[in-house]
């Protein structure tokens, strides 16, 4: 074994630990032969969950492919936020990129949670549609989103809105798979000017919703349907950012309404995780109401980074060992801790390129 294998080796079984599943495929990097580095972890990081997407989505074009990809000189850099990894490409794609997904969940949570205190009676709505395990995903969300459509157009929804005081919403798409397939869903938060008749409210929306669902032919339960309840901004920032941002959450199976994304990726279904990718296709993940934040006095955090501290540069041939190991976690925990210990990190790490075998 190689100084890179041994250094690689230690630095995957430092990051992890034993039992449970294997650590995402190695493939050799740069010309450098990495051996046999599939040891068992039993929590994978974002980094490593992303090599097994992108090695399971392999030989399509999806932008997430593409995320971590260096885009000219990758530099680790201190910003006002902690350090962070610069000079490379951020997919934004939610539903196949753990990576961008948590950092994208986290700054939509924190935006829902600024609507706390500003005197808005809040509500969940989820809506859902029956399904059974032979209905591809594809037809389920069209239907999904034509029934949700439906339901927030035309006189019906402002009439409600009229009546109930309904002031903003945010709606939330999300994709999970059971024992009866596909179970894509809408989380919606609901804000309203004062005390909404709940019971009353509900009655009206599922009357509607099982009439605009059966136009497209599917089928909603009287009772299962649909789901409205009181909510706040910490609980309904959770519902509509944490079920599919929080890999912690994700992974350890609290989620009692089947497997996520991720979980499917872990256990390697390939058939069903294509079908996810392609259904999920510039599918919007969240969506504002018009003029929602405003009405909810929210803001978008910008955060300025030009006077961010540059703490070192990452060749790309040492970038592309770091990224096909998904080694970026260790990095960044090394940058944050010890600066002479990440220098001479890289500085082996170079060497070891440079000479390989
Ligand atoms: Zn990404």
């Amino acid at each position: 074994m190689s100084d890179l294998n041994n250094n690689i080796y230690i630095l995957i079984n430092k990051e992890t630990t034993a039992g449970g599943t294997r650590s995402p495929k190695t493939g050799g990097s740069a010309g450098v032969s990495l051996g046999n580095t599939g040891i068992n972890v039993s929590k994978l990081s974002k980094w490593q969950l992303l090599r097994i997407v992108q090695d399971m989505l392999a030989e399509t074009n999806y932008g997430v492919l593409d995320c971590q990809k260096s885009i000219g000189q990758v530099e680790i850099m201190r910003g006002s936020e902690g350090v962070f990894i610069g000079g490379i490409v951020t997919c934004r794609n939610v539903w196949l990129c753990p990576v961008c997904n948590l950092r994208i969940s986290a700054e939509r949570g924190e935006m829902i949670r600024q609507s706390q205190n500003k005197g808005f009676y809040m509500a969940m709505l989820t809506l859902t549609l029956q399904h059974n395990l032979s209905d591809p995903l594809d037809d389920l969300l069209g239907a999904l989103k034509f029934a949700t459509r439906e339901l927030k157009t035309g006189g019906f929804w402002f009439r409600l809105k009229k009546e109930f005081g309904i002031k903003a919403y945010v709606t939330a798409y999300e994709i999970t798979h059971g024992k009866n397939g596909w179970h894509p869903h809408v989380h919606m938060i609901i804000y309203f000017d004062g005390v909404p008749d709940l019971d009353a409210l509900f009655q009206k929306l599922i009357d509607r919703w099982q009439h605009v669902v059966e136009k497209v032919g599917c089928y909603a339960s009287k009772n299962h349907g649909l789901d409205l309840s009181k909510t706040d901004a910490e609980q309904g920032a959770d519902y509509v950012t944490k079920f599919r941002g929080n890999l912690a959450y994700e992974l350890t199976g609290q989620y009692n309404k089947g497997k996520t994304f991720w979980e499917l990726v872990q256990q390697k279904k390939y058939k069903l995780v294509r079908e996810y990718a392609s259904a999920t296709y510039r599918l919007k993940t969240l969506t504002w109401s018009h003029n929602a934040k405003k009405i909810l006095g929210i803001t978008e955090k910008i955060i300025d980074d030009q006077d961010a501290e540059l703490l070192a540069v990452i060749p790309n041939k040492v970038w592309n060992v770091i990224r096909s190991h998904a080694l970026q976690g260790f990095v960044l925990e090394l940058a944050e801790i010890d600066q002479d210990a990440l220098k001479i990190y890289l500085g082996q790490l170079s060497y070891d390129v440079e000479n390989p075998g």
